[in-house]
């Protein structure tokens, strides 16, 4: 609620609200035809199994090419896209795309990585998402356990959810639950929720070595992940102290600055050459999808 700030009834900004609103406006007007214009590119983030050095897997991380401002970071655009009620189709394309780009990859003779979506709460409502999900991977030619949907925790919350999830988890799609730990403190949720993997949220992760609260909340979680049987993976890992402590509490899955960052596609398929090429010749156990 803007307020009168000049006693006479107009409304004084100040710098940061009016960037806030121009960027609202010119997201809102931008947003449709940036979905059709193919604006969107993905960035692809390792995870790193950190006692091997591996890439174990991939999360497609949305940017946005924009003609003028160049490319945005999504905390510069989600929720104007969630207000703009583009989520939907906008995760729908990321899902095309990462099921592409994995198609490509495939052909290409490399060995693929199972990649992850951050699922939005509004993608479940209202659609035929198993069927759709079926044709998609049909129609590149992958099986399911290529794919991986991250959901937050205000999403593994809603049990209106649960029958879908577990169809989708049926349907051999790993599901995680990202930014775990940050939302709720109620582990029930965890009884009835077909989840496969936690990832522990940065914020936590920070704190090793400087909160012994953090410290003992990541214990909490990588006990409660062994107990239930959960793969788990550590956000936001960016110096060695935090890869000791995670490794010596039995989290060994990992993703963060440290290892790598974000990259363009063109520099994943690099690292997948170079894995592939090192798989070949180890005759390594493979830990590639189809
Ligand atoms: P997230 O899913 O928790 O993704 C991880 C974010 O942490 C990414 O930021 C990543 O670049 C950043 N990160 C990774 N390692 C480190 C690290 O070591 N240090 C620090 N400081 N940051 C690290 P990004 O790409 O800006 O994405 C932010 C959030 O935007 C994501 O958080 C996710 O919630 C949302 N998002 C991104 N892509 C999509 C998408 O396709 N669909 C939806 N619905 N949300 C998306
Ligand atoms: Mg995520
Ligand atoms: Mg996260
Ligand atoms: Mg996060």
């Amino acid at each position: 609620q803007a307020k009168s700030t000049d006693g006479q009834g107009y409304f004084l900004f100040d710098d940061q609200l009016r960037e806030k609103l121009q960027q609202k406006t010119m997201i809102a007007k931008y947003l449709h035809s940036a979905l059709e214009n193919h604006e969107f590119v993905l960035h692809y983030q390792p995870q790193v199994n950190a006692a091997t050095g591996a890439v174990a897997g991939l999360e497609a991380l949305v940017r946005w090419n924009h003609p003028e401002k160049g490319l945005l970071l999504p905390g510069y655009f989600i929720s104007a896209v969630e207000e703009a009620g583009l989520m939907t189709q906008l995760t729908d394309w990321v899902i095309h795309e990462v099921c592409r780009q994995l198609a490509e990859w495939k052909r290409e003779g490399l060995q693929i990585l199972r990649t992850s979506v951050n699922i939005s709460n509004s993608w479940f409502y209202n659609r035929n998402l198993i069927p759709m999900l079926r044709s998609i991977l049909d129609e590149y030619g992958l099986t399911p356990d290529c794919l991986e949907f991250e959901i937050t925790e205000s999403t593994a919350l809603l049990e209106e959810h649960y029958p879908l999830l577990q169809q989708i988890r049926d349907e051999g799609i790993l599901v995680s639950v990202d930014d775990f730990g940050t939302k709720y403190s109620s582990l029930n949720y965890l009884k009835h929720f077909p989840v496969g993997k936690i990832k522990i949220d940065r914020t936590f992760i920070v704190g090793i070595g400087q909160s012994s609260i953090d410290e003992t909340i990541i214990k909490s979680i990588t006990f409660v992940a062994s107990q239930l049987g959960y793969d788990l993976i550590a956000e936001g890992v960016e110096c060695e102290e935090q890869v000791d402590f995670l490794m010596a509490h039995g989290c060994k899955y990992m993703q963060g600055f440290l290892f790598y960052r974000p990259l363009p596609a063109g520099e994943i398929r690099s690292l997948l050459q170079t894995s592939t090429a090192a798989s070949k010749t180890e005759m390594a156990e493979s830990k590639g999808c189809s």
